[in-house]
């Protein structure tokens, strides 16, 4: 049975833990958690490092009640233990100008597919909506980055250099008159070769990086679909193959990461 009660220092108190929509919650979910832990807790509402807000000082005995007040005002109680944790994300195209992708539409869809299940160990999993990367993906078990794949369109350029320049991984090779060329397994995905283009020469079709465990990155990923179903199978063989209390990068390094390297590749 899942707990929602994580136990506190203080004998006879507990936390509750609220499931954000991808970092959002309404106005009027905000009023009803400040009722909440009025009522509740004592007055106290913290925010946790997965964007959810925390109310402490709870009994146990009020749970049922607690439970009762969430349904009525549309506030979810978020699970404790070893569980795919609440998806992170930034607001990506939502609101930011430097945006990619709809980091809280991507977000929102893993939480749909994997949010609460129960694993060998805690899977913590956040999308970024550009290589900016303000939500420090790579740290969390499953990363997830919009990106960008540069396409050359010869007839525009003029070689005049400047992709090399900016390129941070030196993937980009110009040479006058008329060559161009690109190292594709060296290429982040960063797009600062598109943008610093002035000829319309490079046009960037956007997509997804991961990173699993912040040591594997497969190759950009072009289409939504795609990415879920390769983050599907990343879970499958987590379930599977993790040891009791195992984080995935210590799975990996038990297992070695070539078998699910393949595994991840193999999704299409
Ligand atoms: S990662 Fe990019 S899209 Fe997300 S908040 Fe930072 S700058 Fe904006
Ligand atoms: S910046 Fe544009 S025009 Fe200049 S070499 Fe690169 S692709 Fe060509
Ligand atoms: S997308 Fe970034 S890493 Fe790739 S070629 Fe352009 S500048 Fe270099």
């Amino acid at each position: 049975m899942k707990n929602f009660l994580a136990r506190q220092r203080q004998e006879g108190f507990f936390t509750l833990r609220l499931k954000s929509s991808a970092g959002r919650f309404s106005t009027a979910q905000l009023a009803a958690v400040n009722e909440l832990a009025e009522k509740f807790g004592q007055g106290v509402v913290s925010l946790t490092s997965r964007q959810e807000l925390s109310i402490p000082f709870v009994r146990r005995e009020d749970f049922d009640a607690m439970e009762s007040f969430c349904a009525e005002h549309e506030l979810k109680i978020s699970p404790i233990g070893t569980i795919f944790k609440q998806v992170t994300a930034c607001q990506g195209t939502q609101t930011c100008p430097a945006g990619l992708i709809d980091s809280p539409r991507t977000a929102l869809e893993l939480e749909r597919r994997h949010g609460g299940r129960e694993l060998p160990c805690k899977i913590t999993c956040s999308v970024t909506g550009c290589p900016n990367n303000c939500m420090k993906v790579d740290a969390n078990d499953i990363g997830i980055k919009g990106a960008v794949k540069p396409q050359f369109i010869q007839e525009n350029c003029i070689y005049c250099g400047a992709c090399a320049r900016v390129c941070p991984v030196g993937a980009i090779e110009v040479v006058r008159p008329e060559l161009w060329t690109i190292d594709r397994d060296k290429c982040i995905n960063c797009g600062r070769c598109v943008k610093v283009c002035r000829k319309s020469a490079l046009r960037g079709e956007v997509g997804f990086k991961i990173s699993f465990a912040g040591k594997i990155f497969p190759p950009f990923i072009g289409d939504e679909e795609t990415l879920y179903r390769k983050v599907d199978a990343a879970v499958e063989y987590f379930a599977a193959n993790a040891k009791t209390r195992e984080r995935l990068g210590k799975m990996l390094e038990r297992l070695g990461a070539e078998d699910f390297n393949e595994r991840i590749n193999a999704v299409q």
